[in-house]
């Protein structure tokens, strides 16, 4: 058909748009329906306690069961909820079943939550928290709620206001992938946050000649600041020993410990991890 009215390529790429658009909007209308018939799941990565080898909180992961596509990655679901919307309807499904799930682990362990900048933003995320806290029965300081650093870009003022509100109930803030985007060093200390999150991307090609120079400095910096330290993406014991030789990453994170299993399983890895280290979800003491 694009030959034959002798627009050749155009058509082509007419067509391939076309396709986008119509597979952009069968997902759009997929994930509205996701949400009511509870198509979508919580995974659960461990953080562990470097000195003691103890889980201390658990990260909520977003899965999505898609009856025809199978578990899609919430890569591919969290942009597009967020250009439609539909993330804070979702970010409160995520918030409140991670709360929940947390009052069935034992007294010392947290569970942390990833928040999306249009989330954050809304209008009345304190209340939003405050409620999932209230309705779950979760105190507070065993909710960490885990931000970029693109969620501090805008509206600084408010910003601050909002961190500093929810640090006076006693939730934690989380400075998540730190290092991947505007990585101002000045976040650090201009916002009110208790821990950060040194992304994988420090921990790639790292050896004797490409040593942790990078990740250090921001390591100590953050400990400077009295915020906890944790590393993200150890997938090697080499990693592990290289990171935790100074003793200022506090936790760790990554696939040497555990992936992101489903809640079922993570009452196994807290119970099999009682003082003892765990490595992809076996116990080794
Ligand atoms: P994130 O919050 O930085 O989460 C860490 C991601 O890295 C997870 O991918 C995790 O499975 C993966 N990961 C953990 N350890 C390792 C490792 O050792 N090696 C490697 N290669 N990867 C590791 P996942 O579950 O696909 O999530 C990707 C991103 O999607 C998250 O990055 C977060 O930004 C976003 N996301 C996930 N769940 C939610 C959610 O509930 N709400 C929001 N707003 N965003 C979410
Ligand atoms: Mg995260
Ligand atoms: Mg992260
Ligand atoms: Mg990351």
């Amino acid at each position: 058909r694009a030959k034959a009215d002798g627009r050749g390529t155009f058509c082509f790429f007419r067509d391939e748009m076309a396709a986008t658009v119509e597979a952009r909007r069968i997902l759009e209308l997929d994930l509205r329906k996701a949400l009511a018939n509870e198509e979508f799941e919580l995974f659960y990565q461990p953080l562990v306690n470097l000195k003691s080898g103890k889980i201390s909180t658990c990260e909520a992961l977003l899965r999505w069961n898609h009856p025809v596509r199978g578990t899609v990655s919430p890569v591919d679901i969290i942009p597009v909820a967020e250009d439609m919307g539909l993330i804070v309807d979702l970010g409160r499904w995520i918030l409140r079943r991670a709360c929940m799930e947390c009052m069935k682990w034992p007294d010392g362990v947290s569970v942390a939550v990833n928040f999306s900048p249009q989330q954050f933003h809304q209008r009345d995320v304190l209340s939003e928290i405050r409620y999932a806290l209230e309705v779950s029965g979760l105190p507070a300081h065993r909710l960490e709620i885990e931000i970029t650093e693109s969620s501090l870009l805008r509206n600084t003022q408010l910003t601050h206001d909002i961190l500093s509100q929810l640090h006076a109930l006693g939730v934690r803030i989380s400075l998540d992938d730190f290092g991947t985007g505007y990585s101002s060093l000045s976040y650090l200390h201009n916002f009110p946050m208790q821990k950060v999150k040194i992304d994988r991307s420090f921990l790639e090609g790292i050896d004797a000649d490409r040593p942790l120079t990078l990740l250090r400095g921001v390591a100590r910096l953050s400990a400077d600041l009295g915020m906890a330290v944790v590393v993200e993406g150890i997938e090697t014991n080499e990693q592990l020993e290289l990171i935790s030789a100074d003793g200022t990453v506090t936790e760790g994170q990554g696939y040497l410990f555990s992936r992101p299993v489903p809640a079922v399983r993570v009452r196994q890895l807290l119970n099999a991890s009682h003082g003892r280290h765990i490595h992809d979800g076996q116990v080794v003491s």
